[in-house]
């Protein structure tokens, strides 16, 4: 059977860690997909021990749909570990999921799609073997973007809960959304070739670090994106706040209105803390995240 999405490995002359890299989980998330294809290009005979296999586009269905979901309705960050003989996203999940557990780490990148815009962080779960959460502390640290968040491990679904099941090593990144950012391209090839450099696959680059905000917040549910003030009704959404506001509790995040301006919803903080994610666009579905809020007082940096 031919793959269900294409698979790249470089490999070195020296034994050392197998590393995994994918994009294009979500079809709709670009900057992510155009890194691994230029990590494909600038990393053919550079791989200094070990081997890394590159996935730029997971979700291929969706991905030529320009779609956060596969054809089939589902997420495949909600389907993993999949089906072998399911649908198309169920037997997508099975494969990577595969590719996740013969793997020494696994960097899973991520943006806001068209919906959303995400502050750049790096992310992991709170993984309950202490030498897996260090690595996963070493390798978000090595990626270098701005926020570094450690959530739950109680989430299912994810390419991240295949790897936890497996004591794999994972992070994923968020990355901006809500349109193309050749910048963070840019950022994400950086971010890898640190993480590699991390395992000692590629030279050390002596960098500073752009870290300017670290969380663990082991809250069940603290990183589903999906679930941050879900819309109350559908309708028109307009944001108060800007990505990387801080705002104070109570203070008005944004508000839906009806089609015929009617009616007004407003959207309040529950907490006090900085903005991370908000709605990129006015249509919204009953129950669609609106913004999220990374609170003040957890904070380790
Ligand atoms: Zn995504």
């Amino acid at each position: 059977m031919a793959n269900l999405f294409p698979i790249i490995t470089i490999r070195s002359s020296k034994p050392g860690p197998e590393g995994l890299i994918i994009a294009g989980v979500h079809g709709d998330e670009y900057e992510p997909i155009l890194a691994v294809r230029q990590l494909i290009v600038e990393l053919r005979d550079k791989i200094g021990k070990g081997s890394l296999t590159l996935v730029p586009v997971v979700n291929k269905g969706a991905f030529l749909a320009g779609a956060r979901l596969g054809l089939d309705g589902l997420d495949l960050a909600r389907t993993c570990p999949g089906k072998k003989g399911g649908s198309i996203t169920e037997k997508v999940a099975h494969e990577i999921s595969k590719l996740i557990r013969k793997a020494d780490f696994l960097i899973d990148m991520h943006t806001g799609g068209n919906l959303f815009e995400i502050s750049p962080l790096a992310g992991y779960m709170l993984h309950p073997n202490s030498e897996v959460l260090e690595t996963q502390r070493g390798m978000a640290e090595a990626f270098n973007l701005p926020i570094i968040w450690g959530t739950s491990p109680l989430l299912e679904g994810r390419t991240l809960s295949v790897a936890r099941d497996e004591n794999v090593p994972a992070i994923y990144t968020e990355y901006l959304g809500g349109g193309f950012h050749p910048k963070g391209t840019e950022d994400l090839v950086a971010g890898c070739k640190n993480v590699l450099a991390y395992f000692g696959m590629l030279p050390f680059v002596r960098r500073d670090s752009k870290v300017t905000l670290k969380i663990e917040d082991n809250q069940p549910g603290s990183g589903h994106l999906q679930e941050m003030y879900p819309a109350p009704e559908e309708g028109i959404f307009e944001a108060a706040v800007a990505l990387g506001q801080l705002v104070r509790q109570n203070e008005l995040l944004g508000y839906i209105c009806d089609y015929s301006n009617e009616k007004k919803i407003e959207v309040f903080a529950r907490q006090e803390g900085k903005v991370f994610l908000i709605r990129a666009v006015p249509m919204t579905k009953k129950g669609d995240a609106l913004a999220g809020i990374l609170s003040a007082g957890n904070e380790i940096l």
